[in-house]
């Protein structure tokens, strides 16, 4: 099974995202408290003013899966919070893996 990071591609979140948001998304990803960082499972709240939302990345059979308390992703789309964490994800692993 891959790890969450195996499954964060930059063409690929850029394809599931308008240019403004992923924008606004790399703007956010120096914003982010990350609270479960696992192979499988990472979890963060990004401070983006107001209540941080917070994410879910997960691997699932069908890929990677996301979820945003602040309600403005979809299965098919991705939020600006969900790039930031991504970002950050993998970020972080190719970080641990030189
Ligand atoms: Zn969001």
């Amino acid at each position: 099974m891959p790890s969450v990071a195996d499954l964060i591609d930059d063409a690929a979140l850029r394809s599931l995202a308008d240019p403004e948001t992923y924008a606004r998304g790399k703007e956010l990803a120096g914003r982010v408290r990350m609270s479960a960082f696992g192979p499988h499972r990472a979890a963060a709240t990004v401070e983006s003013g107001g209540e941080p939302p917070s994410v879910e990345l997960t691997v699932t059979p069908g890929g990677l899966a996301w979820t945003c308390s602040a309600g403005d992703a979809s299965p098919a789309l991705v939020c600006p919070h969900v790039i930031a964490v991504a970002l950050d994800t993998r970020r972080r692993a190719s970080g641990r893996r030189p």
